[in-house]
């Protein structure tokens, strides 16, 4: 078996643990194996040893993997989960499934504008700062509510959730806080008559407290493909 195959058993595994010790089904967090950095044949193998599911960072990096991995298109899932500029979102509306990384209103009609007719509405969530002065994007907790529903209206996005990224912290409990109040908007949200299914949170270092506080994607990156090299 290749390295990825054997980390990505490693992290299924970990997802198991986790689901057990939250008593949720493990069948109710999908895996998103986030392949930003590293080249084609890597998804390539990810593939191979059973993944769908693949996260992407940077528009132009992705467009070429997924031009490279063009015979696959059918058979994998494209989410873009970068920050997104609003002179990048045609080919992200043309290429990708899902967007995690929404946190303005201009940047979803966008979106929605560009999304082609011949594909299904795009999947969306938005993204929240859970972390407050910490973090630069995502959209206040406070504005999200009307912002969710302004996007819920547009006609070629799906509304699927909300997506966050707090400042790393070392220990369960500490890592639980931002996932906790994550998931109190999602159930606040939902009680406020606007279907959402998706909560995309946890990542490599801390998988176990997002899905203890009801993570339905975890983001992983590292624990797949290695440690990231940004020099080239
Ligand atoms: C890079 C990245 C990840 C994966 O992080 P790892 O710590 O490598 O698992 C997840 N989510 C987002 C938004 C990222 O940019």
């Amino acid at each position: 078996m290749s390295h990825i195959a054997d980390n990505l058993q490693a992290v299924h595994a970990r997802i198991e643990r986790a689901a057990q010790a939250a008593q949720r089904s493990p069948d109710s967090i999908r895996l998103l194996a986030v392949s930003k950095t590293f080249p084609a044949e890597d998804v390539r193998a990810a593939f191979a040893a059973g993944q769908r599911a693949f996260g992407e960072n940077y528009v132009q990096e992705s467009l070429a993997k997924i031009e490279a991995l063009a015979d696959l298109r059918t058979q994998l899932e494209w989410h873009f989960i970068g920050p997104l500029q609003s002179n990048k979102t045609r080919p992200v509306a043309e290429h990708f499934d899902w967007v995690h990384s929404v946190d303005r209103l201009k940047i979803a009609q966008r979106l929605s504008e560009q999304r082609p007719d011949a594909l299904p509405p795009l999947n969306v969530c938005l993204q929240v700062n859970v972390s407050g002065e910490a973090s630069k994007s995502g959209v206040a907790p406070a504005e999200a509510p009307a912002l969710a529903r302004a996007i819920a209206a547009l006609p070629r996005l799906r509304l699927r959730g909300l997506m966050s990224i707090p400042e790393p912290a070392d220990d369960l409990q500490a890592q639980r806080e931002p996932h906790r109040l994550l998931r109190a908007l999602f159930d606040a949200l939902r009680a406020d008559g606007i279907a959402l299914d998706t909560m995309s949170m946890g990542m490599s270092g801390d998988l176990e407290a997002a899905v203890l506080e009801g993570a339905t994607i975890v983001r992983i990156g590292t624990a797949i493909f290695g440690k990231r090299d940004y020099s080239h």
